[in-house]
């Protein structure tokens, strides 16, 4: 049996990636310090022989016992009121963080999965954007410590391959969305899907002009499960090339919630990408990969999903 180390295993994407190796029957050490994660998302998976939680801040060394076949590094702060919440955390987890875990999977002979970011392109000039464009980050504004920390990681992770010969692969995840997000932890589905529930108005930021295209997380991690077993070392997209402008997607949750809830608008954060769409040409042809789900179907689950949150009474959700 295999064996891999899932580092932010507990958060949203890490929890559905733990679950997905654990289906494939590799066996799973989820290595997590809950800081933006809950035991909740892997509430299912405790007692299981197969799984076991660790609880330990992968800013610091990572000392696993046993075989490890692979080593999938999810730890960060993920959402932009998290970073900005946590700038020296989510520096040191993508540095330091990146740093440990390629430096378990050398000890261990194992392959190593980088999760990197569509925020490594910035606030992009080309559109969409192929993994060839290298970006257009501001390294001093406040999403800076994530973006950077992230363009670290991914030079890192080719620094072990070129020098060590660690068997690597990089995905450049676009939004992706789906259960077990935070209920209201900043990013805009939870945002939007929170408050068409509960009536409140929802919060669009700016003139809700600029642009996204949200992936659901089923189709994210088939894309992440093909990757890891595929040859491929150069950076890979992964999302959902379907565009729309964040006020399009409000009116849509909105409908889909079948709320009436108004619809106010905020300032932009600073250095919030105008434009952001996947060219996932390379996903398609390397690992026969394209997103599957609709977004109707995917908004309906997490629309579920959240519906039971708040029926249980859960509504904040931080982690901390
Ligand atoms: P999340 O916040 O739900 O999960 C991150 C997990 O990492 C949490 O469980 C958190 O507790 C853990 N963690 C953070 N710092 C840690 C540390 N120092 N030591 C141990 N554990 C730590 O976020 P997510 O959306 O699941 O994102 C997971 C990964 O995917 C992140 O690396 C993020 O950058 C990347 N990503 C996500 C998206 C997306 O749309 N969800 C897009 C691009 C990239
Ligand atoms: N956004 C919004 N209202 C919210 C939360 C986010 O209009 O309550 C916008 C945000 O400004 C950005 C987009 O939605 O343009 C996506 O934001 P998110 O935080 O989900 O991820 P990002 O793509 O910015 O990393």
């Amino acid at each position: 049996m295999k064996r891999a180390v899932v580092t932010g295993g507990a958060g949203f994407l890490g929890s559905h990636l733990c679950e997905r190796l654990l289906a494939e029957g590799v066996a799973v050490v989820c290595v997590d310090n809950l800081i933006t994660g809950t035991r909740e998302n892997v509430a299912a998976l405790a007692g299981r022989p197969d799984f076991e939680l660790v609880l330990h801040d992968v800013s610091k060394p990572i000392e696993i016992e046993g075989r490890v076949d692979y080593v999938l590094h999810f730890a960060s702060p993920a959402s932009p009121i998290d970073y900005l919440e946590l700038p020296i955390q989510t520096l040191k987890v993508g540095s330091l963080g990146t740093h440990n875990s390629l430096g378990l999977a050398k000890a261990k002979g194992a392959r190593y999965l980088l999760a990197s970011t569509s925020e490594v392109y910035g606030d992009p000039l080309v559109h969409p954007q192929p993994e060839s464009y290298w970006g257009n980050v501001n390294p001093v504004g406040p999403r800076g410590v994530y973006d950077e920390a992230k363009r670290f990681a991914e030079a890192m992770t080719m620094a072990y391959h070129r020098v060590h010969g660690l068997e690597t692969r990089i995905v450049r995840i676009f939004n992706t969305y789906g259960p077990r997000m935070r209920p209201r932890d900043g990013r805009v589905v939870p945002a939007f899907v929170a408050q068409a529930i509960a009536g409140e108005p929802m919060t669009v930021f700016g003139d809700g002009s600029q642009t996204r295209s949200f992936c659901y997380v089923d189709d994210l991690i088939e894309g992440i499960y093909r990757l890891l077993l595929s040859e491929e070392v150069e950076p890979t997209n992964l999302g959902n090339p379907h565009e729309m402008t964040i006020l399009e997607f409000a009116e849509t949750i909105r409908a889909a919630v079948g709320s009436s809830s108004e619809i106010v608008f905020k300032p932009l954060p600073v250095d919030d990408p105008k434009t952001r769409q996947p060219d996932i040409a390379k996903a398609r042809a390397l690992l026969g990969w394209e997103p599957r789900v609709p977004l109707e179907r995917g908004l309906e689950r997490t629309i579920d999903y959240f519906r039971a949150l708040a029926a249980a009474g859960v509504t904040a959700g931080r982690a901390r």
